[in-house]
């Protein structure tokens, strides 16, 4: 898979279309997706939602009471496990190489988890921004993947995508590369309201992936510093 996968990046997209058919990337079945019905039910869930600012378990994702604050989301869900290499894999696949072909599959997972915890209703009154990319990046991989995941999401709750408000004003290092502390350090400032008049009410973060939540609670921070009354975030897997 990670062979194929390096293959596939140093090929480009349009021929890989032609040199691979349709396969189940992670059990190489031929088939109609790049992740099959049967790996979709099979793949590891995260069996719990996490707290943003512990990492510890939280009913529903709500951010605890004690680690709650006007510089943090006020909660988070989450599908999948990071800590998986399969699901690494997979999102790694999203990211690089099929995006627009695993993002209805993958946005239905969070989609799932969001249902099983009986919040879609709560959602109903929130506007979804996926979480920008610097245009340096959205113009290298071509797309934003957060925006490819909150799109199913938007569908089904009824809900509009806000991309203008947020912007990514510095290029930063991948988060990925970096120890929590740097991590704070990398995202401050990386930033900005565009306009924050048009601030108003509850918002919902998407982001393929959170690790330390360092760049979810900056974006949090600025909505909630321009008046949003609370924010909360969606990521395909929590690591
Ligand atoms: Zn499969
Ligand atoms: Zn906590």
């Amino acid at each position: 898979m990670s062979k194929v996968n390096s293959f596939v990046k140093a090929l480009g997209r349009e021929i890989t279309d032609l040199v691979f058919p349709v396969y189940c990337l992670n059990c190489g079945k031929d088939g109609q997706s790049y992740l099959c019905r049967d790996c979709l039910s099979k793949i590891p869930k995260l069996n719990e939602q996490l707290c943003i600012n512990c990492q510890k378990p939280a009913p529903f994702g709500k951010t605890h009471p004690r680690c709650v604050s006007r510089n943090t989301l006020d909660g988070i869900i989450s599908a999948l496990p990071y800590s998986d290499q399969k699901i690494r894999e997979i999102i790694a696949a999203f990211k690089y190489s099929f995006a627009e072909t695993l993002a209805e599959r993958l946005s239905a997972l969070l989609i799932q988890e969001m249902k099983n915890l009986g919040l879609s209703g709560y959602f109903a009154e929130f506007k979804i921004i996926p979480v920008p990319l610097h245009s340096r990046r959205l113009n290298w991989r071509g797309f934003n993947q957060s925006l490819l995941l909150s799109k199913p999401l938007s569908r089904m709750l009824n809900v509009e995508i806000q991309t203008e408000l947020v912007k990514r004003d510095r290029f930063t290092k991948p988060q990925i590369e970096l120890k929590k502390e740097q991590r704070r350090q990398n995202i401050q400032g990386a930033f900005s309201i565009t306009n924050p008049s048009q601030i108003s009410g509850r918002y919902l973060l998407v982001d393929d992936v959170v690790t330390t939540g360092s760049t979810l609670n900056e974006i949090a921070k600025l909505l909630k510093q321009s008046g949003a009354s609370e924010v909360w975030a969606m990521t395909l897997a929590h690591g």
